[in-house]
């Protein structure tokens, strides 16, 4: 696993990377916030650990970039910044954890191993809908083991019914997953994507609830 430690503390820095690797960590340390974007278009890197105040871009503006760009790298804030207000802005930012300093080696660790967990448990994640298996991170369903091949905005739509089954989806709700709150949506966009959907994955999977939206059964 490899980590990015980004921290312009040159003493806690050089402490926590000698630490995570004697964890068995590959850690790459950088110290200005600017860096760490490109570092991570150039490697692979598991989880990021990222400090708030930074030379070049501070971390709440490096998470946003990462956000707005739609990395899903976990990343876990280690900052001095301690209250309430930044915790939220932290975690609002889109970190998946905030860790305050002073902190315990240990308890950094522990979190580091829960973030990973997480991670591998995603990556495998397969959601059974009857003969279906839907593989929501490689965006996969197959069908008796056979592949059925989605375009992204169909596998989004139907993602977003089947982690909702059982329940009646709005069009608005369903046009908010196609496209964000900003964009402009087609007026029959929706309707055109749930027809290839139902060709491809058959006529009974996506069930119409008229004047409301769309559902898919529980199985
Ligand atoms: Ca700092």
């Amino acid at each position: 696993m490899r980590l990015l430690l980004v921290e312009d503390d040159p003493l806690l820095g050089d402490g926590l990377q000698r630490a995570l690797r004697a964890d068995g960590y590959t850690v790459d340390w950088v110290d200005r916030g600017d860096q760490v974007l490109s570092a991570l278009q150039r490697e692979h890197f598991d989880l990021v650990l990222l400090d708030i105040g930074l030379p070049g871009l501070d971390g709440i503006q490096v998470l946003k970039k990462l956000r707005g760009g739609d990395s899903p790298i976990p990343v876990i804030v280690v900052s001095a910044r301690d209250t309430l207000d930044d915790r939220v802005a932290g975690l609002d930012g889109g970190a998946d954890d905030y860790l305050t300093k002073p902190f315990e080696l240990d308890e950094l660790r522990a979190r580091i191993r829960a973030r990973l967990r997480r991670g591998e448990d995603i990556k495998h994640e397969e959601i059974q809908l009857g003969e279906l298996v839907i593989r929501p991170q490689s965006q996969e369903v197959f069908r008796d083991g056979e592949l059925i091949s989605l375009p992204r905005r169909e596998f989004t739509l139907f993602l977003e019914l089947v982690r909702s089954r059982g329940r009646v989806l709005t069009r608005e709700r369903l046009e908010q997953a196609l496209y964000g709150w900003s964009g402009d949506v087609e007026s029959n966009a929706l309707e055109v994507h749930i027809h290839h959907l139902r060709k491809k994955l058959g006529s009974d999977v996506i069930r119409t609830v008229r004047g409301v939206g769309y559902s898919v059964a529980e199985q």
